[in-house]
């Protein structure tokens, strides 16, 4: 057979093989991740405070209170009057759960320095998880370094592929995220339409191993409550479990704070999963579950959150236990919360103010409708020393935008007047202004 011959000279065919290999290499060769200043997060950032700046609304993130969160704290060295915290029976600022933190300092120190799984716990755990399931009245409880994390690990521990999580369209992220983690499947329906999640579970009947249907006892955006008799009545109709966060329902629903379930006659164990917070009306930090034994067992060997994560910090479970007897020990302090939400109601309507299908607790909305007038309001509602804060879109409905009031027992009928005199005349006032074309 005849040799062809070579088309390319030496040299040519020498600088042809190396410009493909530099090519192969530039393909090869990994792509740098972006910088965070390209990324959409940060540029969303940067348009709202330049929109802030134009608008001259200014930002009510992030600001420092010098002082306890209680009725009256301090902002760049003044009193003010606060609505922005969650301490809704002033113990946060009482003297016996914070002794309570210091004394389990000094005994077992800060934290719990591992997992109680596998290094083993201190007697505060075991104390506040007895006292919880005994005011749920059920077998047991478990507590979690954060409330944020209890929702997340229990719902994608129980929720399996087969499954099916309903929630109400209102449901704090946590819940909502623990469901995205979990692989069940997931809907949810419209804010305390039971005819939505009726329609729901008859669609779906009988097609997962389980159903979970998820809500909360007081809603922190709205501050309105479940009809728990009907989730119950359709609990016995379809068998789903029905878990509640009870979050800001701790104190401060049912007439001594004991939750929903006090406002509907309702047993502990008629509900599958009572979930809750350390960090509001028990003015410590961190997130609990409570139910039968089987279900806290599961838990212990199972949440992520629980078994890879250190165990809640000993003087936060000291407090947490000891703000929970002083709940039971002074009524009173309940009492008087919901005295001043009703207050609030009342006065609020006299000002014209929307403060939507609140029930009159711990949390009453003062509704705007556009985010640029609430945030403007919070601003200049500081400049006259009440610190509250805006919540708009994608915490709430576009057009929703709203201040969110957070009571306490320990505020006071004159300090939620003035507070709503200065907010009614600076809403009118913003309604007047540019600020009323924008959303
Ligand atoms: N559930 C609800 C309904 C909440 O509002 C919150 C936080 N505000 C959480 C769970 C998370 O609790 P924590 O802030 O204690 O982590």
């Amino acid at each position: 057979m005849k040799r062809r011959k070579p088309v390319l000279s030496p040299a040519d065919r020498a600088r042809a093989l190396s410009t493909v290999r530099d090519m192969a290499e530039v393909e090869s060769k990994p792509k740098p991740s972006p910088e965070f200043t390209t990324l959409a997060g940060y540029k969303d950032r940067v348009a709202l405070r330049e929109m802030s700046e134009i608008y001259g609304v200014g930002d009510p993130s992030f600001r420092v209170l010098e002082g306890r969160g209680g009725a009256v704290s301090r902002c760049d060295g003044r009193d003010i009057l606060n609505f922005s915290s969650y301490d809704y029976l002033g113990l946060n600022a009482d003297p016996r759960p914070a002794q309570a933190a210091k004394d389990a300092i000094d005994r077992y120190g800060v934290s719990a320095s591992a997992s109680r799984l596998v290094s083993g716990q201190r007697p505060v755990h075991g104390e506040l998880e007895q006292a919880i399931a005994q005011h749920y009245d059920v077998e047991d409880a478990l507590t979690f370094v954060s409330g944020h994390a209890t929702n997340i690990s229990v719902i994608s521990t129980l929720a399996q592929k087969d499954d099916l999580i309903i929630y109400d369209a209102c449901i704090h992220n946590s819940a909502s995220m623990g469901a995205e983690l979990s692989t069940a499947s997931r809907r949810s329906f419209a804010h305390n339409d039971l005819d939505a999640l009726e329609a729901l579970l008859e669609e779906n009947a009988g097609q997962y191993r389980a159903t979970l249907v998820v809500v909360e006892g007081h809603y922190s955006m709205d501050g309105d409550i479940p009809d728990l008799q009907g989730l119950l009545a359709l609990k016995a109709r379809f068998g789903f479990w029905l878990m509640v966060d009870e979050a800001h329902g701790l104190g401060c629903i049912g007439a001594t704070g004991k939750g929903i379930r006090e406002v509907h006659g309702v047993a502990g164990r008629d509900v599958d999963i009572w979930m809750g917070t350390l960090s509001k009306t028990l003015g410590s930090t961190g997130g609990y579950v409570a139910g039968n034994a089987a279900l806290i067992d599961i838990l212990k060997y199972e949440a992520p959150g629980f078994v890879y994560s250190v165990g809640l910090s000993p003087p936060l479970a000291a407090a947490a236990a000891c703000s929970l007897s002083i709940m039971a020990a002074e009524p009173e302090r309940v009492e008087n919360l919901h005295r001043l939400g009703k207050f609030f109601l009342e006065c609020a309507a006299s000002h014209g103010l929307d403060t939507g299908t609140s029930v009159g607790s711990s949390i009453i909305p003062v509704i705007t409708g556009g985010a640029a007038i609430a945030l403007a309001l919070s601003v200049k509602l500081l400049e006259r020393d009440i610190n509250v804060l805006p919540i708009a879109f994608p915490g709430v409905p576009l057009n929703a935008a709203r201040l969110r009031f957070f009571l306490t027992s320990e505020h006071t009928e004159a300090q939620i007047s003035h507070a709503l005199e200065e907010t009614a005349s600076i809403l009118a006032e913003l309604r007047n202004g540019p600020l009323a074309n924008l959303n």
